[in-house]
């Protein structure tokens, strides 16, 4: 058998979760919450599937969510995004991501990526006989240098892919990143990946600066969106991709075969709710307290704190304690401490080891406060 992905293997947050479980230890490493969802949203659900909303929805997604999403755009980025011809409902962040990397990439194409990447990118590149081309970012500030961007460019770069904000580093990019990425393309043509899952999470009063708000950029970039991170409902997979109705015909083409369409009743029951559209701002305090929860206690300790600007991920540096490489200092924390993280490692190509660890903040106050008095005897 010849494989397609001859080097992937489990992915390092089913891995770490695994170990968790075996070790009964206190899961932060794969991102998700560990809080109920809101029981008016269950009922929600209920009710549509009551009500006999149980068959194939649209292929596109029901019209109630395409236009929640649109009246999101418009309340908190005041742009127009066309209900009917700029947004599709896909199944989760994930399937956002790999058929607009299935309508794009040809063989022999070349995707700049910027590394620690988000562990899906690669594999789906692959898939299609793309070329990954990663550049590294180092902490602490992970900052882009957009002049290495353009010394990768070749006449084969089809795609770059950014993550904003970012899952591992907690960093967003600023307007002057969106600047240089807009004048790249538009002397390029090089078409844009948007990850923006963790739109909502952004703190300190701080603002997320979508590729939408670009027109040179809106006419290259495919934004992709999941509910799994808005509605603390990772398992549900539901999600969204935006571009423009061009590109979304040719997107079309592909998430049609590849899921043609996706749960109904809770596509119901998330329009029905996120009609009040005001829930958007319960989300960045919310996680702002936990985060800020996470870092009063990380401070009794040995590890270093990065800074963390958006998402549900803390960085910490332990190279005060060891410089053992992350995956072997993430699982023996998980064994000895009981307190499982993700190795940052695990998001470079090069296994770069700059002994840090990514600590999940998306949990009750309790799950904190015991993983942090584990913690505090190191
Ligand atoms: N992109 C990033 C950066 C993520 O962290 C995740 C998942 N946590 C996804 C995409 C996938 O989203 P989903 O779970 O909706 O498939
Ligand atoms: N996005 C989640 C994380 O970063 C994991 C999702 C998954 O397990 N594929 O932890």
């Amino acid at each position: 058998f010849k494989s397609k992905l001859p080097n992937s293997a489990i992915s390092i947050f089913s891995r770490m979760s695994l170990l968790a479980q075996q070790q009964q230890a206190i899961n932060l490493s794969q991102g998700f919450p560990d809080f109920d969802i809101d029981p008016k949203l269950i009922s929600l659900v209920t009710h549509y599937m009551q009500k006999g909303f149980n068959q194939y929805a649209p292929m596109q997604g029901t019209i109630e969510l395409r236009k929640v999403i649109a009246d999101k755009y418009k309340q908190y980025y005041n742009l127009h995004v066309d209900q009917n011809e700029e947004i599709t409902i896909t199944a989760g962040g994930t399937e956002g991501l790999y058929s607009t990397i299935a309508a794009l990439i040809h063989p022999g194409d070349e995707v700049i990526t910027f590394e620690p990447a988000y562990d899906s990118y690669s594999p789906s590149v692959q898939s299609f006989g793309g070329k990954v081309v990663p550049i590294e970012l180092l902490a602490s500030d992970f900052a882009i240098d957009w002049n290495v961007v353009r010394s990768k460019i070749t006449d084969r770069t089809k795609l770059i892919i950014i993550n904003n904000p970012n899952n591992p580093t907690g960093r967003i990019l600023s307007q002057q990143d969106i600047l240089a990425l807009e004048k790249i393309v538009e002397e390029t043509g090089i078409y844009v990946l948007s990850d923006e899952v963790y739109e909502h999470l952004v703190f300190d009063g701080k603002k997320h600066i979508s590729v939408l708000e670009s027109d040179i950029l809106r006419q290259k970039s495919f934004v992709v969106a999941s509910f799994g991170k808005v509605l603390h409902a990772t398992g549900w997979k539901l999600g969204y991709v935006v571009t423009n109705p061009m590109l979304t015909a040719e997107f079309r083409k592909i998430h049609q075969f590849n899921v043609f369409s996706v749960n109904t009743p809770i596509q119901f029951a998330i329009a029905d709710y996120l009609s009040d559209i005001s829930y958007y701002d319960s989300l960045a305090p919310l996680f702002q307290q936990k985060r800020d929860y996470l870092i009063e206690g990380i401070k009794s300790t040995p590890l270093q704190i990065l800074p963390c600007e958006g998402t549900y991920f803390l960085l910490v540096d332990y190279s005060n304690i060891t410089h053992s490489e992350e995956l072997a200092y993430a699982e023996k924390l998980t064994q000895e401490k009981k307190v499982a993280t993700i190795p940052i490692s695990a998001f470079y190509t090069s296994g770069l080891n700059q002994n840090l660890l990514r600590i999940c903040f998306a949990k009750k106050e309790e799950t904190i406060r015991k993983a942090l008095q584990n913690l505090q005897q190191m």
